[in-house]
């Protein structure tokens, strides 16, 4: 039996899967990561710029980065490795999709796929598209346009005319509280987990898949380069996310 084969048999016979991403599947999209090129803009690191102190000094600079990297990721289309997990998840109530990508590559599949954009969709850390108040902490979707010329003309809450941030999380601040314990709850609900594209380096991404594996549950890696999870995985696939996963989640009638 392939190894493809026998992480697709694992996955097929478990309950509840939890799968988990990160930056690699969105690279067969063409996202740009933080690490390689284009990892710099105008002579800022990422570092530099995704922080609340940065926000706090100059909102306008770290707007026009925010501005900037939307309108790159809305160029940027979802992936075959995107859509056959989304079209899995609307056909398998038990899958959950738990991603570190802040893209909103995940919830652009689900929609075209048919189902809902965020029913069993965990982004940890945000996303670009979504937008929270500074004052009332009030969330939303958010894709139109941001013009960041000057101060005034950056986007304002609408209930209490606060300036709005990213709804991402930046360096230096914790997940929130309902994102992790949704994320842990799923884990430990888990009798497998599939994990694409992830180094596994940041928490709490490579605890969330431990746990699985911890309470006996299968674990698949699909990445082409070894990870700090490799050693635990019971399959792991050294490939391209998008030329793998579909056939780990075809359903025995569309093979
Ligand atoms: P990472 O950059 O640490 O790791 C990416 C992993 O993907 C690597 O292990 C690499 O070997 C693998 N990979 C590369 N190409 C692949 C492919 N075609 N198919 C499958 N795997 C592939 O990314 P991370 O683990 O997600 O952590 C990075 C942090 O940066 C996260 O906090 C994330 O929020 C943020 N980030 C997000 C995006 C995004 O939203 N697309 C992009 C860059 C960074
Ligand atoms: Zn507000």
């Amino acid at each position: 039996m392939s190894q493809v084969e026998r992480a697709r048999r694992l996955l097929a016979g478990a309950g509840e899967v939890m799968v988990l991403t990160g930056a690699g599947i969105s690279a067969d999209s063409g996202v740009p990561t933080f690490r390689g090129e284009g990892g710099l803009w105008r002579e800022h690191r990422p570092e530099e710029l995704a922080t609340p102190r940065a926000f706090a000094r100059d909102p306008r600079l770290v707007w026009e980065w925010y501005a900037w990297r939307r309108e790159v990721v809305s160029g940027c289309r979802p992936n075959e490795a995107h859509r056959a997990l989304a079209r899995w998840a609307l056909r398998r109530d038990a899958v959950w999709i738990v991603t570190q990508n802040v893209d909103g590559l995940h919830a652009v599949a689900a929609r075209v796929a048919g189902g809902s954009p965020t029913d069993r969709l965990i982004e940890l850390h945000g996303s670009l598209f979504r937008v929270r108040c500074t004052g009332c902490g009030e969330r939303r979707a958010h894709r139109r346009p941001i013009d960041a010329t000057s101060e005034a003309t950056l986007p304002r809450c609408e209930a209490c005319g606060s300036l709005l941030r990213p709804d991402v999380v930046w360096f230096g601040e914790p997940l929130p509280e309902s994102v992790i314990s949704g994320a842990v709850e799923v884990a430990r609900r888990a009798d497998a987990c599939l994990v694409v594209g992830t180094s596994a380096v940041v928490q709490p991404a490579a605890g969330l898949a431990s746990t699985v594996a911890q309470r006996g549950g299968a674990l698949i890696e699909v990445n082409p380069a070894v990870t700090s999870l490799t050693t635990l995985a019971h399959v792991s696939l050294r490939t391209r996310a998008a030329a793998t996963v579909p056939a780990l989640v075809a359903s025995e009638d569309a093979r």
